[in-house]
């Protein structure tokens, strides 16, 4: 942040697109009709999804602030795709072949992890930036530990959800998947909170994610979006994407 500007009140965050540009669209326009001041991207802009270079350069346009995830460093050639699942494995191969000069040079340019105006952000934990899973209270407690700021906003799960304790306390966390139209007060205590998944979301809910965190009110809105999943489906299928990747997103897992 430059020195003299405010932190924006309103942030849109948003997570794991997973280059499906149909729920991308209707997140953005979601956000758009809410008002928001910025959006932030905690990573994963492609892999699984048959629109990466639209998606990139969606983001590159509209998030003031994008961090890195694995698929993204694995279409970099960052990450082995050992370390993937097949189908995720075979989505990154795809992607190499068919991502453009002008996404590959944005998705270069992002870090896994970064700090705004008080805010941790991490793509997957504060401890591991990359790869963790944090879905159980004792992994969010030990992030919660060594999380430098008070809130830390997390994606790679595909969960929305959050945990949360009390300031200056060790065991004691509480937390929850958060459905749509859950409202938690972050204006005390430690937080980690997941917006979900945009493009693929495995909390159940198909519909895509996205978190309206207010810095004016203390506040996080967890939001779910409606869009053509049909229309992401058959694309994924047209490209020749292993079908899985289209089914699980009827079914939100
Ligand atoms: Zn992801």
């Amino acid at each position: 942040m430059a020195p003299g500007t405010l932190p924006p009140l309103r942030v849109a965050v948003i997570a794991d697109i997973h280059a499906n540009l149909a729920a991308l669209e209707a997140c953005l326009d979601s956000v758009d009709e809410a008002g928001v001041d910025e959006v932030w991207c905690l990573g994963d802009v492609v892999g699984y999804g048959p629109d990466p270079n639209a998606c990139a350069e969606l983001v590159r346009e509209r998030c003031s602030l994008c961090l890195a995830g694995n698929h993204d460093l694995a279409v970099l050639g960052e990450l082995e795709v050992e370390a993937f699942s097949e189908s995720a494995a075979a989505a990154v191969t795809w992607t190499k072949d068919v991502i453009g000069e002008a996404a590959l040079e944005f998705l270069g340019g992002l870090e896994p992890a970064g700090q705004r105006d008080g805010v941790d952000l991490c793509h997957a934990s504060p401890r591991d930036p990359i790869w963790e899973y944090v879905l159980t209270r004792e992994q969010a407690g030990e992030c919660l530990d060594v999380q430098s700021e008070r809130i830390c906003l997390i994606g790679h799960s595909h969960v929305a959800l959050f945990f949360t304790r009390a300031d200056g306390e060790r065991g004691n966390v509480r937390g929850a998947q958060a459905a749509d139209g859950s409202l938690i007060d972050v204006s005390a205590g430690r937080w980690l909170v997941n917006p979900g998944s945009v493009g693929q979301p495995r909390d159940g809910d198909p519909r895509a994610a996205w978190l309206a965190l207010d810095a004016d009110a203390g506040t996080a809105l967890f939001q779910r979006v409606p869009y053509e999943i049909e229309k992401t489906a058959e694309a994924i299928t047209a490209a020749g994407l292993p079908k899985p990747l289209a089914d699980r997103l009827f079914l939100g897992q």
